[in-house]
């Protein structure tokens, strides 16, 4: 069964506090409603304390865009799941591609933070996603398998239902590049499946997998229609509140031509 909409910004490096400041008011003068959607918005640490006063009442939950896997103590530059959830946090985007890139994520890393994740009462948004030459080279099942595997490992399928995953085609992201909706489907029916073996079909359809890479109001209508994409993660269209709020609406669009 279709879900509602889950869509969640990813500010990346951008966004100052009088940005984010700008953003809410900009959103409650557009006011999509929170009815029909979960709504999210993943500010740098250093806007998060603004955005989680701007956000009360405006149907947006917070989430962050990477923890540290340890609670407290000597990890100089670090932020922590508990300081996370005390910043108003209920999300966290663990694996990114850029951090897979230029930070040097690996799987074992992946699973570390999804784990205190979990600890601190945060949801993880696991990100999961091809390079180009991986796709022409036809291993975008194999690689996505393979990364999925990596999350997954150590945790019971009680704690796996409440995962979200992000399906991020690497050459999508901030290219103006998208996966069709066909292409995004086919992945997103794979990742379902591989959930439906690890902890069971119905639970598996209930777990929320999204779609991130160049997602815009124009190609979010029909991105949504597919059967499991549960929603989006934006990247560049997510920076102003009136584009992520037009995803939002053709998506909750999508979802009533779905339903009813
Ligand atoms: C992202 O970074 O998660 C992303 C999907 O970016 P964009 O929407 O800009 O492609």
């Amino acid at each position: 069964m279709k879900k509602r909409p889950f869509v969640a910004g990813n500010w990346k490096m951008n966004m100052t506090v009088p940005m984010t400041r700008a953003w809410f008011e900009e959103w409650l003068r557009l006011s999509p409603g929170p009815e029909d959607a979960e709504m999210v918005v993943c500010p740098p640490y250093t806007s998060l304390w603004e955005a989680a006063r701007r956000s009360t009442g405006t149907g947006i939950w917070l989430g962050a865009q990477n923890l540290y896997w340890e609670e407290a103590g000597a990890f100089t530059g670090e932020v922590s799941g508990p300081m996370l959830a005390d910043a108003g946090c209920r999300y966290v985007i663990i694996g990114h591609s850029e951090r897979r890139q230029y930070f040097g994520e690996t799987e074992a890393t992946v699973q570390k933070r999804i784990a205190a994740a979990i600890r601190a009462g945060l949801r993880p948004i696991v990100c999961v996603g091809e390079t180009l030459p991986q796709r022409e080279a036809g291993q975008t099942l194999e690689v996505i398998q393979a990364q999925l595997e990596g999350g997954l490992s150590g945790f019971t399928g009680e704690t796996i239902g409440g995962f979200i995953f992000a399906y991020e085609p690497v050459w999508a992201i901030g290219t103006g590049r998208t996966a069709t909706p066909e292409q995004a489907q086919e992945v997103h029916q794979a990742v379902r499946g591989r959930l439906a073996q690890k902890i069971g079909k119905p639970a598996a359809g209930c777990v929320i997998i999204l779609y991130g890479g160049s997602v815009k109001p124009s190609n979010a209508y029909d991105l949504f229609r597919k059967p499991d994409i549960d929603g989006f993660l934006v990247g560049g269209a997510s920076l102003e509140a009136a584009p992520f709020a037009e995803i939002v609406k053709e998506s909750i669009r999508a979802y009533y031509k779905e339903v009813n």
